[in-house]
């Protein structure tokens, strides 16, 4: 149905980008992918990929031929042990923007004609998320503009810049800001990865009778989205008429504590649980779905638990494979 369409994945090598190029090629789109490094765990089945650095305009310019759609998800990017201690920002700031201005001017000056872009929940002002149990992330209330990282700030001015372009240029923009998303391929391991593959690695890894070390208080609250669902989100927004920005997540909200105790009851294990100091984030963020359920008419389904003992389940695999 969709044979004549070529789309192009930026950030195919990662853990959205290698979903969402599987995701295409099922719906029966040629799919090109380009990223700096292969997809590690061999899940990428697009009928081309470019291995190339998007901060060269060349390699943009490239990437971007005989293409009607793009999907720009390469970005500099890891879980609070990467974005949150301050030692990144540098290079977050500058990869995830040039490839940000490379992606986008190349799809103006080469004639694509709709652009999907990956914003997040890290853009929303910290001021509205101090209290755990009540924080605000209507897709309003990102302005008077407060992220709490550079991440974020890369991500709103991203944001903006797409926005100008479809306001300047008549570019056909898609915008959706992502919550926590997780699930199999995802990183698990090596400085970048984020909560819930941290967490899974950690009892996967636990003995009976063992104690796992978690960052803070336990006390702060986030939502997961399971990437099948983050994925359907994605084509569902980029085939309607709303531009967005629009939140991608779950609204079902979970203490880090209560999320530790619930991978560690899918394990099976009696395992504890120490507080530790780390990098943290807000107190609390969650999704607030209203405008999603208003534009695209849907909402994520699958339950946390669903999601978690699959990704449980595929980390336990990826630590003995590794062993
Ligand atoms: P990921 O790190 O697995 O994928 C990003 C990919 O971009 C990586 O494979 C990386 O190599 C590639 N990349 C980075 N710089 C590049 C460059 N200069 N040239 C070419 N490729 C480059 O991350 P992900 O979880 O798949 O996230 C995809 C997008 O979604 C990112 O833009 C991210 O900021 C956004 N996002 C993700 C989440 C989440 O929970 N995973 C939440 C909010 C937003």
């Amino acid at each position: 149905m969709n044979e004549s369409k070529k789309v192009l994945v930026c950030g195919a090598g990662g853990f959205i980008g290698g979903h969402l190029v599987n995701r295409l090629k099922s719906e029966g789109y040629w799919v090109r992918g380009v990223d700096l490094k292969e997809n590690e765990f061999g899940n990428m089945n697009a009928d081309e990929f470019i291995l190339g650095d998007l901060c060269d305009p060349e390699v943009a310019n490239k990437s971007v031929q005989g293409i009607s759609e793009v999907y720009q998800l390469a970005a500099d990017m890891g879980g609070a042990g990467y974005i949150f201690t301050g030692e990144n920002d540098a290079s977050v700031m500058h990869n995830s923007s040039l490839c940000n201005l490379n992606v986008l001017h190349a799809s103006y000056k080469h004639g694509v004609k709709k652009i999907f872009y990956s914003s997040s929940a890290c853009i929303y002002p910290e001021y509205n998320q101090m209290d755990p149990d009540n924080p605000k992330c209507s897709e309003e209330s990102a302005y008077p503009a407060a992220p709490d990282s550079e991440y974020g700030w890369e991500k709103l001015f991203s944001e903006r810049l797409y926005m100008s372009y479809q306001r300047n240029f008549n570019m056909e923009v898609r915008i959706a800001r992502f919550h926590n998303i997780f699930g199999p391929q995802g990183t698990w391991t090596g400085g970048r990865e984020k909560a819930p593959a941290a967490i899974c690695r950690k009892v996967a890894a636990a003995e009976n009778g063992d104690r796992i070390e978690i960052w803070g208080d336990g006390k702060q609250t986030r939502s997961f989205l399971y990437i099948d669902e983050c994925v359907e989100g994605i084509r569902l927004l980029m085939e309607s008429d709303f531009t967005g920005p629009v939140n991608i997540g779950s609204e079902y909200a979970i203490s880090i504590n209560d999320f530790t105790k619930l991978i560690i009851d899918i394990s099976g294990k009696d395992i504890g649980i120490d507080h530790i100091p780390g990098p943290l984030g807000v107190r609390g963020r969650n999704s607030d779905n209203n405008l999603l359920r208003e534009k695209l008419n849907w909402e994520p389904k699958m339950t946390l638990r669903e999601g978690i003992s699959i990704t449980y389940d595929w980390i336990k695999e990826q630590l003995k494979v590794t062993a």
